[in-house]
């Protein structure tokens, strides 16, 4: 089964889907215990046929892989789910989609801070490539692009991984960010991303990094600690229209980012989000650019949370912009 129910009470939609709990969940599983990895060279058969990689040597589907993208065998989302049947009182979407994982690399234990500029930029590469391909597809209207990483992240495979999952209609969340962000260039006359990366660049109190074409902040509204926002310095509305220099000015500034919060946060889990704009969005170019957290979980949504929408955040993000700016100037010292 899987289907997204409509929630009259809250606007929003809920995705079940039962063989999701078919996962194996390497976290829960005892240390003592091999288990075969399906994301490891040589283990291509215990994965469904891939939809894209970059190989230096080997077939399709077989072993001399970079980076490998697969359909996902426990997928939320599916292109063969049948229609689903709606009532005045239960409403319904079928649970059509795309749902693939980007095995990031060949390398069992190898974690993200260690990877090197290239294979940075396979990843983004390989996640510009999905973009573009499952665009192509008609009934999809957004493509959502998330890395969970470590048991509290909801990850449930410890070798590095990211996941797509398509889905054929916007969610109302997303709808109205873009609503607001219209209107606030329409008041304005500049758009909001534009403001942010002028005051934050201007007032240095939350940057934690930034080169020519992206600057790394810790948001002025942090919901969790070390929570981290990256954005373009200029107007792109999509990773899909990096060049080749802006890929790589991407990629430093993730090595450098990955490695500073591993030497604060050692073995942290936590969640990238890809926030690209809805499929065919039109004239977006003026007041939305495509934008990256990192979120580390160090904190748990309580009630409060999950009833007001409100986080408690401990921690400034003032200061956990010091934080890190100061890890990497040690991991620079280091370094030489
Ligand atoms: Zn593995």
């Amino acid at each position: 089964m899987s289907e997204f129910r409509y929630s009259p009470l809250n606007d929003s939609y809920v995705l079940i889907a039962d063989n999701r709990s078919r996962r194996p969940d390497v976290f829960s599983e005892k240390r003592n215990k091999i288990i075969d990895c399906p994301f490891d060279e040589g283990n291509e058969s215990m994965t469904p046929e891939e939809a894209y990689a970059i190989r230096e040597h080997g077939k399709k589907n077989g072993a001399g892989w970079k980076i490998r993208v697969v359909p996902n065998l426990y997928a939320p989302v599916s292109k063969t789910v049948p229609e689903s049947c709606d009532s005045e009182y239960f409403k319904i979407r079928d649970g059509y989609g795309y749902a693939e994982i980007i095995i990031e690399t060949p390398i069992h234990n190898q974690t993200m801070d260690s990877y090197s500029i290239n294979q940075f930029e396979l990843y983004f590469q390989a996640i510009i490539n999905r973009i573009v391909e499952i665009s192509k597809d008609k009934r999809i209207k957004l493509i959502q692009i998330f890395k969970n990483n470590g048991p509290d992240s909801g990850a449930s495979q410890t070798h590095q991984h990211s996941q797509i999952i398509a889905i054929p209609f916007i969610p109302k969340e997303i709808v109205n960010r873009f609503k607001r962000l219209k209107r606030y260039y329409e008041k304005n006359g500049s758009s909001y991303f534009y403001d942010l990366v002028e005051h934050e660049v201007a007032s240095d109190k939350r940057v934690v990094l930034k080169n020519a074409d992206f600057v790394a902040i810790c948001p002025y509204d942090s919901k969790t600690p070390f929570e981290i926002m990256i954005v373009p310095t200029g107007n792109m509305t999509s990773m899909i229209f990096m060049n080749n220099q802006e890929i790589v000015s991407l990629a430093e500034i993730f090595k450098k980012l990955m490695a500073a919060l591993r030497k604060k946060l050692r073995d942290f889990s936590f969640n990238i989000i890809f926030n690209e704009p809805p499929l065919r969005y039109r004239a977006i170019e003026k007041f939305f650019r495509f934008y990256i957290n990192i979120i580390p979980k160090l904190t748990v949504q309580g009630g409060f949370e999950q009833a007001t929408g409100i986080f408690i955040n401990p921690q400034p993000p003032e200061k956990a912009a010091k934080e890190l700016r100061t890890a990497l100037n040690y991991g620079a010292e280091g370094r030489t």
